[in-house]
């Protein structure tokens, strides 16, 4: 019987395991959260249970579904509220992974499993671009803020103005309202000729994807209902405030998101979503060996195998593609690292969902791309880097006059990325700016922000003290 292993128990990762056992695979699922769901379905904590939890989510009746399989099934143990702090590559290709769990001022046990199979669904963070003010109390990114609002029903402001790029920025608002704040402005980046060459190209190819459509057409009717001001091609490109947020100030932005001079209007606030996409936790996926794409995911086969022989990957660290496409990638990875084939008939209807939300998730990277050129609107003295305090002006003096090429002296040098969040928050746009360049920084020294040995902090006495076993299959009996 195979052993498998998924790490991350968000929609791909549990339609993995679901897949892999009904392959017949024992399988252990891990998870740093408390609950299971990932991102997309994060609910309310079971200390406050809502009856009517299912309005807040899409799709709930499939998680309760996957759910419920796995917590009755003898053969598939959860692990929440444990994580994968590394994983190390033996001389002979097998991998350990390092796991901690418990009391991190107690009981923390570290362990390390080395299984016969790997399945990577670790999703992805969401991005938010510096601007000037961001680091005022009351700024948020919008994940942050959806998860405010979708897992303790808490409401970042009164008056909140949500600004970035993304079919994201749609369920923010929404959730935004249920939870009691009002919206008082939506400003996409992205310019609507833009928007329309994208989204409405190959109109039926959407027929698919009907319930997405539906499901936008949901947030549209809510915006229309609550009177929420939407401006595409517009961005935040100055926060105010001295203790604490008080306005933005959006301005128009060109097709680089360079913002037009004449067209800033401040609007009064209390607090701020900043949301420009998503970025593929890939720490893990490095450390394996996995090889990435030109784009920065996860390289995957029809079947998810990674470049590494037994090791699998799906959902948002293969591409940014929503729940539905997480879910498809799941169940094949699952499948697959379980003994089974892409091609069978279990898998056909995952297969065929799978081809058309990647359709749709190309459609969201090419409507909204990052704009080449915004970090003009940063100033000298923006944070961008916020764990290390390593401003713009810093950047950009020492982009300009190293002789380095190499992004870790780069980094050493102004020390951007080398605080406690390791470069997940400003990683990417510190790479940017350091580069010079506006897409995927390229290095001399081949390094990127996305490699991260210790994937997550950890005391160093829990580094000294010896795993619980270091050898076990991950079919964990406690
Ligand atoms: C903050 C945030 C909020 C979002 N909210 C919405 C929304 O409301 N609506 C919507 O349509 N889309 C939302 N998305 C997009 C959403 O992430 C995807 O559509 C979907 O959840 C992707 O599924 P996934 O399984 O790939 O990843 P995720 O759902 O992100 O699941 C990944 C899981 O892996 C776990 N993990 C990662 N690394 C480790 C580790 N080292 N050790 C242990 N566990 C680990 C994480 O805890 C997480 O539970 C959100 C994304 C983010 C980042």
């Amino acid at each position: 019987m195979t052993d498998v292993l998924v790490v991350g128990a968000g929609p791909a990762g549990l339609a993995a395991a679901a897949a892999a056992r009904r392959r017949g695979a024992m399988v252990r699922v891990i998870d740093s959260a408390e609950r299971t769901g990932g991102q997309y379905w994060r609910h309310l904590p079971e200390s406050r249970p809502s009856g009517r939890e299912s309005v807040l989510h899409h799709q709930w009746g499939a998680y309760q579904s996957l759910r419920q399989a796995l917590e009755s099934d003898s053969g598939c143990t959860i692990d929440t509220e444990t994580q994968v702090w590394a994983i190390e590559r033996r001389a002979d290709g097998s991998l350990r992974v390092n796991l901690a769990y418990g009391d991190v001022d107690g009981t923390r046990v570290t362990e390390t499993v080395v299984p016969d199979r790997l399945v990577l669904a670790t999703g992805a963070h969401d991005r938010a671009l510096p601007v000037p003010g961001w680091t005022l109390p009351g700024v948020f990114t919008a994940g942050a803020a959806q998860a405010m609002a979708k897992g303790e029903r808490i409401a970042v402001g009164d008056r909140v103005v949500v600004a970035g790029s993304g079919p994201f920025l749609f369920p923010v608002t929404a959730s935004l309202g249920q939870a009691g704040a009002r919206v008082v402005g939506v400003f996409e980046a992205s310019r609507p000729s833009r928007m329309a060459r994208h989204w409405l190209a190959r109109p039926w190819e959407l027929m698919g994807a009907s319930h997405k459509v539906s499901e936008l057409a949901g947030y549209v009717a809510h915006h229309l209902r609550g009177r929420v001001p939407y401006r595409t091609g517009f961005g935040v490109v100055e926060i105010h405030g001295t203790d604490r947020v008080e306005a933005v100030t959006v301005a128009r932005l060109d097709a680089d998101w360079a913002p037009v001079p004449g067209t800033e209007r401040r609007i009064a606030c209390d607090a701020v979503c900043l949301g420009h996409g998503f970025t593929p936790r890939l720490e893990l996926a490095v450390a394996a060996g996995c090889e990435l794409t030109d784009e920065r995911f996860v390289r995957v086969d029809g079947e998810q195998r990674t470049s590494v022989d037994g090791v699998f990957a799906a959902g948002e660290i293969t591409a940014i593609g929503g729940v539905d496409l997480a879910l498809a990638e799941g169940e094949i990875a699952g499948w697959v690292a379980a003994g089974g084939r892409s091609a069978d008939a279990s898998v056909r209807a995952a297969r065929r969902a799978r081809d058309r939300f990647a359709r749709f998730a190309e459609r969201i990277a090419t409507a909204h791309p990052i704009g080449a050129s915004w970090s003009t609107w940063l100033q000298d003295d923006t944070i961008v880097c916020r764990c290390e305090e390593v401003d713009a002006g810093t950047l950009a003096r020492v982009a300009e006059s190293t002789a380095s090429v190499g992004l870790r002296s780069l980094k050493l040098t102004t020390r951007a990325g080398l605080g406690l969040c390791q470069g997940r928050i400003c990683g990417r746009s510190v790479e940017q700016l350091l580069s010079g360049s506006s897409g995927c920084a390229a290095f001399a020294d081949g390094a990127t922000t996305d490699r991260r040995p210790i994937a997550a902090p950890l005391r160093i006495g829990d580094l000294a003290r010896a795993p619980q076993s270091t050898e076990t299959s991950p079919h964990h009996i406690p």
